[in-house]
């Protein structure tokens, strides 16, 4: 549970020394309790206040970081049920199953799936992020050979799948460096696989048919000195189970549960027999509140779905998806070619950007930087206004992509046109369509005359 910034000053030495940089002891808890910085800058604070005070401020949560290097994951560090609370934090990493019995080349093949199946969209790179490598031979040899063609095929983070410690163990042995996650401790084998865990410094998954189990035996792995775990709350993803991951997630928001304060993994493949019904399935788990989804297949068609939900679900609330500001040719924009301005929030400009792909009229499209506001929200913030359009115009490399000199505004703000002329001395303005779904008829009829 977050620590208020009266707890937090309750701690701290309250001499007003301003050594921290700010003036009271008050002002630096309130901001240390919004996360704005760090314990460190107040010299002043005992290791023991330290210690409580970072244990008491850590996320409910845990942080869990499988893989290395640029593709590693990081899950965990939920500190709310729902995303209009504040935001989700860490996007759960979508992944493949690939079973050792499959045939190397095949092996391969499903393993590049996960690097070639992305997708760039308001200017993030969407792609999944895991491979699962599952014993299904059961022989150590033609797991770790599976393991090792995965993980020269790619960087992805990796999930290595077998209940016997000795596959695992084989499997450790080469790849351990690249902090994949052992998948699963049991009531069965714990023991065994804690050791492994803290042998090698990997994460473990533990897996148990019901929560009580589940929690009995997060307190005995955590205890055995494990602190990197993920929960599995079962294999069979039926009802119970979508109220159990939910469950997890409330005990240890609401109820401050430490033995469910970690990131769930979700193993949809092999679930059904069904693609649909398994993508279906994948989009509740992104919502709630899967930190590793494992699928049966990679097909882009399936995939790219998931991957603008997960974008929109874990992108924060309080700040609006933009573009970066600049000059976007839309379809073979040439000399002729008509120019749009409009503002950087991004549902605006793939409206915009959509309706003039529709029209097949080629056009620049100017995207001016007003904090990811609509053009109508900006215009009334006073920052889509003609002294700031005609700034970014002329900054902008727009007159030399264009012979013609006219600029079409959205009708919405078609108040500002006049102002707009006087301030673009080189242009004329031309007032658009107040919808963008009438842009087809009106670029279709527009001329540069
Ligand atoms: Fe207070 Fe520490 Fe800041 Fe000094 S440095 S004002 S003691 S918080």
């Amino acid at each position: 549970m977050a620590l208020t910034g009266l707890d937090i000053f309750k701690k701290l030495p309250k001499t007003n020394c301003g050594e921290c940089g700010f003036p009271t002891c008050m002002a630096f808890s309130m901001k240390l309790a919004a996360k704005q910085i760090e314990l460190e800058k107040c010299p002043y604070v005992s290791d023991e206040v330290k210690a409580e005070l970072s244990e008491a401020s850590a996320p409910p949560i845990k942080k869990v970081t499988i893989g290395v290097g640029d593709e590693a994951l990081v899950i965990g560090e939920e500190t709310v049920m729902f995303r209009h609370e504040k935001t989700f934090v860490h996007p759960p990493g979508i992944g493949i199953l690939i079973e050792d019995t499959i045939g190397e080349s095949e092996i391969a093949s499903k393993a590049r799936k996960v690097d070639d199946v992305s997708f760039e969209r308001v200017e993030q790179q969407l792609k999944p992020k895991v491979v699962a490598v599952k014993s299904s031979s059961g022989d150590a040899d033609t797991f770790v050979k599976a393991v090792k063609i995965v993980s020269e095929t790619t960087k992805a983070a990796l999930v290595l799948i077998s209940e016997n410690p000795d596959i695992i163990k084989a499997a450790l042995g080469v790849v351990a460096d690249k902090l994949p996650l052992i998948y699963a401790a049991n009531k069965d084998n714990y023991e065994v696989m804690a050791g492994l865990a803290n042998e090698f410094s990997v994460p473990l998954a533990i897996k148990a048919d019901n929560l009580e189990e589940l929690t009995e035996l997060s307190e005995k792995v955590s205890a055995a000195g494990v602190k990197s775990l993920v929960l599995d709350p079962g294999a069979k993803i039926d009802n119970d189970h979508f109220r159990d991951v939910t469950y997890i997630r409330r005990a240890a928001l609401k109820n401050k549960s430490k033995a469910l304060g970690y990131p769930i993994i979700t193993m949809l493949a092999g679930s059904t027999d069904d693609p649909e019904l398994e993508m279906t399935l994948a989009s509740l788990y992104i919502m709630k509140y899967a930190g590793i989804i494992i699928l049966s297949d990679l097909d882009p068609a399936r995939v790219m779905p998931l991957m603008v939900l997960l974008q929109n679900i874990y992108t924060d609330p309080q700040k609006p998806m933009q573009m970066s500001q600049g000059i976007y040719p839309v379809g073979d924009a040439g000399d002729e070619s008509p120019v749009l301005i409009t503002t950087n929030f991004s549902l605006t400009y793939f409206i915009v950007s959509g309706e003039i792909e529709a029209s097949k009229v080629p056009c620049w499209l100017c995207v001016m930087d007003v904090e990811g506001l609509s053009v109508l929200t900006a215009w009334a913030a006073g920052k889509f206004v003609p002294e700031g359009i005609a700034k970014f115009i002329n900054e902008s490399d727009i007159a030399s992509k264009v012979k013609h000199r006219k600029m079409i505004v959205p009708g919405y703000v078609s108040q500002i046109s006049g102002e707009l002329d006087d301030e673009l001395s080189d242009w004329s303005v031309d007032v658009g369509p107040r919808e963008a779904g009438d842009l087809v008829n009106y670029l279709k009829q527009w001329s540069p005359n």
